[in-house]
């Protein structure tokens, strides 16, 4: 089972991996944990003080540097992410991964009740976002010798759920996007997988569910071994997949 993976130490040494929505939550978890098992990690996220405590405790722990990008996936447009992605291929030659962790839940409400502003919010940075920064770091990835693209699904990305609204949505077209770059790219060294993270204890689910106690639930750290499994290559072989971290 991919949830029982136990990572070697030195599962990810010498790889570079990208975690959008790094500052907290899932994301800032799996840049410890990638760092941990020694990749190098490129700290995405909008708040670059959340950025920077990660880099700092990575730096603690003694793990490789990491490196931070401030992007707000809300006014990026296709110029930045090329940017970036020269940027990567400049001081790192290749990416081996990128976990698309970053998103927002926007509002919950009833169907009549949503607005076309926060609907145009959750597409925009759950599903446009990524597949721009995909799109433009796939040279770069292709440069690996074998790189892993992550994206990140929910419960709701499968099955319509009243008033989940256009978080749902976003979820089902994030699973569409990833179905489509996998097959795709299916014959190349670019293998693309969907994690579904499962409740999970972080800021989103308490917004979400705020009469839930915490406490009940898995932590960031308990659904790693997906994560660190499908950064390694030891799933070199796994595309076009979803995988439940529960
Ligand atoms: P959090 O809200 O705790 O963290 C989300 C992270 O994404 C934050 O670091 C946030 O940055 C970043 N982010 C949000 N908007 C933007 C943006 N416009 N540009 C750049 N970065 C942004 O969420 P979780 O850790 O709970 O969720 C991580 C992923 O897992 C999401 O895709 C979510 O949909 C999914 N998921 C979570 C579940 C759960 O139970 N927690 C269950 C199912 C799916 P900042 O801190 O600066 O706002």
């Amino acid at each position: 089972k991919v949830h029982d993976y136990q990572a070697p130490a030195d599962l990810l040494a010498g790889k570079t991996i990208l975690v959008t929505g790094a500052g907290e939550g899932i994301g800032r978890q799996a840049a410890l944990s990638f760092a941990q098992h020694g990749a190098t990690v490129i700290l995405l996220g909008r708040t670059t003080a959340k950025l920077e405590a990660v880099y700092d405790e990575i730096e603690a722990a003694g793990y490789a540097q990491a490196a931070i990008v401030p992007l707000d996936l809300k006014g990026a447009t296709a110029r930045h992410y090329k940017d970036m992605a020269s940027t990567i291929e400049n001081q790192f030659g290749h990416l081996d991964g990128v976990l698309h962790n970053a998103g927002i839940l926007s509002i919950l409400s009833p169907f009549s009740h949503i607005e076309e502003n926060d609907w145009n919010d959750a597409l925009q940075i759950n599903v446009t976002g990524p597949m721009l920064m995909t799109q433009a770091l796939m040279p770069v990835l292709e440069k690996a010798p074998s790189a892993s693209v992550v994206f990140t699904s929910s419960g709701v990305g499968r099955k319509g759920r009243a008033y989940w609204g256009s978080y749902a949505v976003s979820k089902f077209a994030t699973e569409g996007l990833a179905q489509v770059i996998a097959d795709e790219y299916e014959t190349t060294s670019v293998r693309t997988n969907v994690i579904n993270p499962g409740a999970t204890r972080t800021k989103m689910r308490s917004k979400a569910y705020p009469a839930e106690d915490p406490k009940t639930l898995k932590t960031a750290l308990d659904i790693m071994p997906t994560y660190l499994y499908l950064m390694g290559d030891d799933s070199k072989n796994e595309n076009n997949l979803c995988f439940d971290a529960q």
